[in-house]
């Protein structure tokens, strides 16, 4: 399997990130590129760095204790890395946070509210826009957020991230501990967010799910990135596969040839 970079162009580009927890290395040397308008996702074990990847690109790092140490984050031209977090969304890139945060005790309409960009007219847009995705939500507007299911909260998580009308959206396991059928509902979602042309960065435990929704893949593996590739090859490829979707020949293993220098199934033994 030969790994093909995305297509240049304008959208998210990460280049040689390193990111510390003090002293502690969690990322080191990534690259990646999100195309606008596509849909993007970043596999890996846990403590892998996926999340410290998109804290880096949403510049809540600090919030985290973490800095960047080193090469950039830029969104269509414009450098993010440096920025702060409201600076972040401002440019068009807004986060929606692991664990579905939302504010418990504050409505569905607070919620809202509270990601909307300084009110007026576009925000009432965004309102409408989010309701028609989410008509759950206007039948709850005025419930506590706290007595939502879990499905309905990440949606809620999902739509505050929206009222900021982002042009890339990144996604921390959305999926993250829902049912089947709520999961899938997310997914459904997540296309028609990127239907309407909203390029997504997608973290996702469920990889099958991930590598349907996604037209390219990163894996990450202890803060680098470890494999690459379109995930219709990443998908039929045996180290996906037998890895991370529990099928596949272990006598299969052998080395992706060509695959872009970095990345040989050496790599992938422990
Ligand atoms: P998970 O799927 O478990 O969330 P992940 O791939 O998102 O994992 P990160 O949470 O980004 O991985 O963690 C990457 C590395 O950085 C891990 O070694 C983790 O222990 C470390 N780390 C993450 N957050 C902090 C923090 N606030 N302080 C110190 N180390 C941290």
């Amino acid at each position: 399997m030969v790994a093909t970079a995305p297509p240049a162009g304008t959208g998210l580009a990460v280049s040689g990130l390193a990111v510390n927890y003090g002293a502690v290395p969690a990322l080191r040397g990534v690259s990646l590129r999100v195309p606008a308008g596509s849909v993007v996702a970043v596999l890996g074990a846990n403590g892998a760095g996926k999340s410290t990847l998109l804290r880096a690109i949403s510049g809540t790092l600090r919030f985290h204790r973490g800095a960047i140490g080193g090469g950039k984050v830029s969104w269509s031209g414009t450098r993010l890395s440096g920025l702060a977090a409201p600076a972040v969304v401002a440019r068009g890139v807004t986060q929606v946070p692991e664990g579905r945060r939302v504010f418990a005790r504050m409505t569905v309409e607070e919620n809202l509210r509270a990601g909307g960009l300084g009110g007026g007219r576009r925000s009432a847009a965004a309102r409408e826009e989010v309701l028609a995705l989410f008509p759950v939500l206007a039948e709850r507007a005025h419930q506590r957020a706290g007595l939502l299911s879990g499905g309905e909260q990440q949606m809620l998580a999902i739509g505050r991230a929206l009222m900021a009308r982002p042009s890339m959206l990144l996604l921390d396991e959305p999926t993250l501990g829902l049912a089947p059928l709520m999961a899938a509902r997310i997914a459904e979602t997540v296309k028609e967010i990127n239907a309407r042309g909203t390029s997504v960065l997608l973290i996702e435990q469920n990889v099958a799910m991930a590598l349907s929704l996604a037209s390219y893949a990163y894996v990450l593996e202890v803060g680098e990135v470890a494999l690459e590739g379109p995930t219709a090859e990443l998908a039929a490829g045996d180290e996906v596969r037998r890895r991370y979707l529990g099928v596949g020949d272990p006598a299969a293993e052998r080395p992706l040839d060509g695959s872009a220098g970095r990345r040989t199934l050496g790599r992938w033994r422990a």
